[in-house]
């Protein structure tokens, strides 16, 4: 059963696998601590490349990444991370234009052991799932990891939810995990873009 144990990250982690594929551009929005990026980094590199662009608005959360990275990768394998310290809602200005990129990956709220004033918020949040929605390839996903349990995280789900259920059917399939008995758990948001038919 998929979220048994598993934190709602993990799970968005096996949805990840099975879009991604060894050689792609990927996007971590909200890199944080670097636990998800290295996880992308994980699917999407091979001796022919894979590419994780990264961006965090926190230069402590740059820093922290790349520290995790220094930790665990030789450094061609980090040569395949591009380190950010942006708002994701300026994502097309960092990403090669005419890229490919088969996700675009959010988990929003704070830094977990960091500053917690320093948070997402809806704004930046639609601004950068419309600049995700505008750079995603055919096939692509942007997935989100919505945390509820703090103010202003049950607007920011519902802004999150009314952009999914606006994209049109015929491009896009759009869906939501959620916990039943546990109201307060993170909300999974999945808006994968459709393959030419
Ligand atoms: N994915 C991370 C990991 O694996 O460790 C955790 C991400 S944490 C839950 C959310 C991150 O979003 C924080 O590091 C915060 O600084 C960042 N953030 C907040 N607003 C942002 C914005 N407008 N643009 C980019 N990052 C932002």
């Amino acid at each position: 059963y998929l979220f048994g144990k598993k934190k709602a990250t993990e799970v968005a982690h096996i949805v990840w696998e099975k879009v991604i594929k060894k050689g792609d551009m990927v996007i971590d929005a909200t890199c944080g601590n670097g636990n998800d990026t290295l996880a992308m980094l994980k699917m999407v590199m091979d001796d022919s490349g894979g590419y994780v662009y990264a961006m965090d608005i926190q230069k402590d959360a740059i820093e922290s990444t790349s520290s995790l990275l220094d930790q665990t990768l030789g450094s061609k394998e980090k040569d395949c991370v591009k380190l950010f310290n942006i708002c994701h809602s300026k994502m097309e200005e960092i990403v090669p234009q005419n890229s490919r990129v088969r996700m675009v990956a959010f988990n929003l709220g704070y830094l977990p052991g960091g500053n917690k004033s320093i948070i997402t918020v809806s704004d930046t949040t639609l601004l950068a799932l419309k600049a995700s929605e505008r750079i995603l390839m055919r096939g692509g996903l942007i997935s989100l990891v919505v945390y509820i349990g703090h103010p202003g995280g049950r607007e920011e789900l519902e802004v999150v939810e009314a952009f999914g259920s606006s994209l049109p059917v015929s491009d896009w399939v759009c869906c939501k995990f959620q916990m039943l008995n546990r109201p307060l758990a993170p909300v999974l948001v999945f808006m994968f873009k459709r393959e030419l038919k």
